[in-house]
């Protein structure tokens, strides 16, 4: 997500952390590069411009409780956040939740991912289609609620009647938790979408009323958002697409045209390919300090207390550890969006991208491995070096490149559980780091 933004602002992060000195120059080559990537990323000029100024004016004229180097990392971090605003909670409790937006800006898949959201914390959802124009529209959305066990009202049988359909679907789901409506989107923004949605707005009064965004029409969102926001003052924005553009960043910043913020994201075309949207969080990942908050509510939804062994963090991490850990991750979903929400920023830690396919097949053959490991190597896997190593694979008729993956695993994810328990990683931000926290909530 957004791949290309974060490198750029992790290497400046990274120039700043090494820098021998910060003064004028530092700074001015500094906001040059920041500038540089959130053009790329499609962020509006002035926008640029003014997080240009900010950082100029915070990073040498303001008082420092950190050093420099730390101090201007702040200030870069803040001024990120200022410009995407905070996020907005949508809260967990009843309520009826309007999706408005274009045709094709995600509005029928995020219905089914809220939905599922709100599934997921233990509250009842119920959706209704009150696309009435197109017949594929409902079976869309019936097919997707079906894969979640979601209950649907589709009144299109009944006629045209958008007003008809969406007051009898209220009714009919009247002992639903979270009534989330998909209206119908137009091609551009048409007078008669917006007559249509104000009416649905006036009828029905939900509590929250979503705007989606496709992320990856860049700086256009910044026109949808004031229109959708004029027509029913929107409460809350989800960006989807994420996953696929590098433009995003157009989409993050159309939301200061609002008076809401981002509620959730879309990274992916499955229902599970959703996050709630914090800036902090956000920025923090994009900048390779992690994103501890989100990997904790991650880790609160899919894992079992008996996956989370904290003895072993603490003393050493065998490759029975590891073994065990990776059984967690994979359960926890796809590996690198969790190493994204790690604060790995200065650890100069390398997967490749094979590495972060921990499947099945692999669990196994690493089972295979270490059955044919001494418990020596197990507790040392240092120790295997070129005879072992083959004695390993022929013995469990893997390859050495296999057995030395396993090791590169081991090794990595040891250094990385080292820099977790400490609470700290080479990022400054990252000292005090309420590790231990995260540790016992896991728990
Ligand atoms: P609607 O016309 O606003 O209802 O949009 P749809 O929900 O039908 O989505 C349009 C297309 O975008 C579909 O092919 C979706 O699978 C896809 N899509 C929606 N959200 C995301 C997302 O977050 N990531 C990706 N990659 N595709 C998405
Ligand atoms: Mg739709």
């Amino acid at each position: 997500m957004l791949e290309k933004l974060s490198s750029s602002l992790k290497e400046t992060i990274r120039k700043i952390a090494m820098a021998k000195r910060i003064d004028k120059h530092t700074v001015d080559e500094l906001v040059r590069d920041i500038q540089r990537a959130l053009i790329q990323a499609d962020v509006k000029i002035a926008l640029v411009k003014e997080i240009s100024s900010r950082i100029r004016e915070r990073a040498l004229k303001e008082k420092m409780v950190l050093n420099p180097r730390e101090h201007v990392i702040k200030v870069v971090y803040e001024e990120l956040i200022n410009i995407i605003g905070k996020g907005v909670e949508v809260p967990l409790a009843p309520q009826k939740i309007m999706m408005v937006g274009l045709h094709g800006s995600g509005k029928t898949s995020s219905c089914a991912k809220l939905a599922r959201y709100f599934q997921k914390k233990g509250l009842k959802p119920a959706v209704i289609c009150a696309d009435v124009y197109r017949p594929a529209a409902a079976d869309q959305l019936r097919q997707l609620c079906d894969k979640i066990d979601v209950p649907f009202y589709d009144g299109a049988p009944e006629g045209k009647d958008v007003m008809g359909i969406v007051k009898a679907g209220v009714k009919e789901f009247e002992k639903y938790d979270v009534k989330i409506i998909d209206t119908a989107g137009r091609h551009a923004l048409e007078e008669e979408m917006i007559e249509e949605i104000r009416e649905i707005e006036k009828r029905i009064k939900p509590e929250q009323r979503v705007l989606i965004l496709d992320a990856s029409i860049g700086q256009q969102a910044s026109v949808q958002a004031r229109a959708f926001d004029d027509a029913i003052g929107i409460t809350g924005i989800i960006i989807t697409k994420m996953d696929g553009t590098a433009k995003g960043g157009g989409a993050l910043s159309a939301v200061s045209e609002t008076n809401s913020g981002v509620a959730f994201i879309g990274t992916g075309e499955k229902v599970d390919d959703f996050e709630k949207f914090e800036s902090d969080g956000f920025i923090s990942r994009m900048l390779g300090m992690g994103d501890i908050k989100s990997l904790i509510e991650m880790a609160e939804e899919s894992l079992e207390p008996e996956d989370v062994d904290l003895e072993l963090l603490k003393g050493k991490f065998t490759l029975k550890d590891l073994y065990k850990q990776l059984e967690a991750l994979k359960k926890m979903g796809p590996f690198k969006k969790i190493m994204q929400m790690l604060p790995l920023g200065g650890l100069g830690i390398d997967f490749d991208d094979q590495m972060y396919q921990i499947t099945e097949d692999k669990l196994k053959r690493y089972k295979v491995m270490m059955d044919s490991m001494t418990e020596e190597e197990l507790n040392e896997p240092k120790i295997i070096g070129g005879s072992r190593l083959k004695r390993i694979a022929r013995g469990s008729g893997t390859t050495t490149a296999e057995v030395n993956e396993l090791i590169k695993y081991h090794r990595l994810m040891k250094k990385m559980m080292k820099s977790l328990t400490a609470g700290r990683g080479k990022i400054p931000m990252m000292q005090g780091m309420p590790m231990d926290k995260m540790m016992k909530k896991m728990k």
